[in-house]
């Protein structure tokens, strides 16, 4: 930690604050320039606050240098890590597409979708069965008879499922059917479901929470991390702004912010971080250019009759003009579509 000192500071209070800074276990480095002094606080502590630093008098700026979190961190782990699921790599050089409805409405609804994304060439059926939605009046999605419907759409068509836990009571019953566990932007600080899917062994999804930071988001993964489960990738859906022209804002950076900061993969969902279907493909091609690892968005066949989400659902002729389109994109930069 570097604690940069008021400009007139009192001799008696930099004593102080070194006083203080041994106290809470930091070995205390002085450096005294032309205008200002500057303490380097020596001692690793990621649960240490800066705030019990930024309190004391005569102190002007607080500038952590190590980060919060520990296996998230690129730092720990120098290579990506690579989640495999039935021999499908998340994060290897390959960019992988989820796609499917935002919830699962019937067999015939699911079936249909899942022929669409396997015809596409992508390798994850996506599709809510509980569903977090902001009105208790709305759909809330089929239970347990939707996962019973996605598995079995998956499984006709080869390809994988992820779908979203909601609550830690849903766990044990979701792991019977899915290969891959959502966790919802509004669950992303729901401390006790992390905690206990981190006792898992299937992979999660971590999606961004509606305003939360990047240090707030890969401290969420370090809870899954630090429980045991280490096959964690995090998805970038949009944030809340002060724009309104899109149901969120997407922040494209995070992705290679991410990359930096972590060895997790990467996902981008640009449905639900534009909310318009229009803004789907612009986003999806944005997103991979970026350096995404995967990509998730909402297909339907008759958006216009889904009950959640179909004014941002990609009718099956969009979703494979984006395919064609991404898989150029891709190209550009040395990877692969699947
Ligand atoms: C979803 O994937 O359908 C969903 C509800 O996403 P989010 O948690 O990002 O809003
Ligand atoms: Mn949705």
């Amino acid at each position: 930690m570097v604690i940069v000192l008021e400009k007139n500071v009192a001799d008696k209070q930099i004593e102080n604050i070194i006083k203080h800074l041994e106290d809470f276990g930091f070995a205390v480095h002085k450096s005294t320039g032309v205008e200002q002094i500057v303490l380097g606080a020596i001692g690793v502590k990621p649960d240490f606050d800066t705030r019990n630093v930024k309190i004391i008098d005569g102190v002007a700026e607080v500038y952590r240098i190590t980060e919060p979190y520990k296996l998230a961190s690129r730092s720990f782990q120098k290579e990506n890590t690579v989640i495999t699921i039935k021999g499908i790599p998340i994060g290897g050089n390959e960019v992988m597409m989820m796609a499917g409805p935002c919830s699962i409405e019937s067999e015939e609804q699911i079936f249909t979708l899942a022929e669409i994304v396997a015809k596409s060439g992508a390798k994850i059926l996506r599709g809510g069965a509980f569903k977090p939605r902001t009105s208790p009046y709305a759909f809330q999605g089929m239970g347990e008879e939707g996962l019973k419907l996605i598995r079995k759409a998956a499984d006709a068509y080869n390809l994988i499922v992820i779908t979203e836990v909601m609550e830690n009571a849903q766990i044990d019953l979701i792991g019977k059917y899915t290969d891959i566990y959502q966790v919802g932007a509004r669950n992303m600080q729901n401390f006790s479901l992390l905690k206990e899917l981190g006792k898992t062994n299937i992979p999660i999804m971590l999606k961004r929470g509606l305003s939360a930071t990047i240090e707030e988001w890969l401290m969420s993964a370090e809870y899954i991390l630090s429980n045991g489960n280490r096959q964690i990738m995090l998805c970038e859906r949009g944030i809340r702004t002060f724009e309104t022209a899109t149901r969120n804002t997407f922040d494209l950076s995070a992705i290679p912010v991410l990359q930096k900061k972590s060895h997790l993969p990467v996902v981008a969902d640009p449905s639900h971080a534009t909310g318009l279907r229009d803004k789907v493909l612009p986003m999806a091609r944005a997103a991979v250019a970026a350096g995404a690892d995967a990509l998730m968005v909402e297909v339907h066949h008759q958006p216009e009759k889904a009950l959640s989400d179909g004014p941002q659902a990609l009718l099956p002729e969009q979703f494979m003009e984006l395919m064609r389109q991404i898989r150029l994109i891709a190209e550009v930069i040395g990877r692969k579509i699947a």
